[in-house]
């Protein structure tokens, strides 16, 4: 089991490929929603428009833009590609250095570093089957 802390709010809860913990995952969901019907309405608007209009912060449109999950019309510097600085549409980075980075990808390992994990469940299990046998 992997326990981490919520991104959003710090409470501790079961890390489940998502860093926000179940309420805030609902909560993004809904302010995910009131932005991107904002940018299918207004699809000229800038990020800091778009914050301004929708009264989300910057920070969290721009991690929706990061996760692909929603797409800007036009390039924005509000949204620079993360190796080379260039504005960007959505994602991480311009699709130049995506396809350099998927190469070098291959090349490399990339295991993510392991967070500590508790010691209860099975281990703790065996403990108690062996005092279990001990008495027979
Ligand atoms: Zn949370
Ligand atoms: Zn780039």
């Amino acid at each position: 089991m992997d326990i981490r802390n919520c991104k959003m709010c710090g409470r501790i809860f079961k890390y489940n490929n998502v860093p926000y913990c179940h309420s805030c995952v609902l909560e993004r969901e809904e302010t995910f929603v009131k932005v991107r019907d904002y940018i299918w309405d207004h699809p000229e608007a800038n990020v800091s428009e778009v914050a301004e209009e929708t009264e989300v912060d910057e920070k969290i449109i721009l991690e929706f833009l990061r996760e692909g999950r929603l797409e800007l019309k036009e390039e924005s510097i509000g949204l620079p590609c993360e190796r080379c600085g260039r504005p960007i549409r959505t994602g991480r980075y311009c699709s130049e250095c995506s396809r350099e980075l998927e190469v070098e990808l291959k090349k490399g390992m990339s295991t993510s570093p392991e967070h500590y994990k508790r010691k209860t469940g099975p281990e703790q299990m065996y403990i108690a089957d062996r005092m279990k046998k001990k008495k027979y």
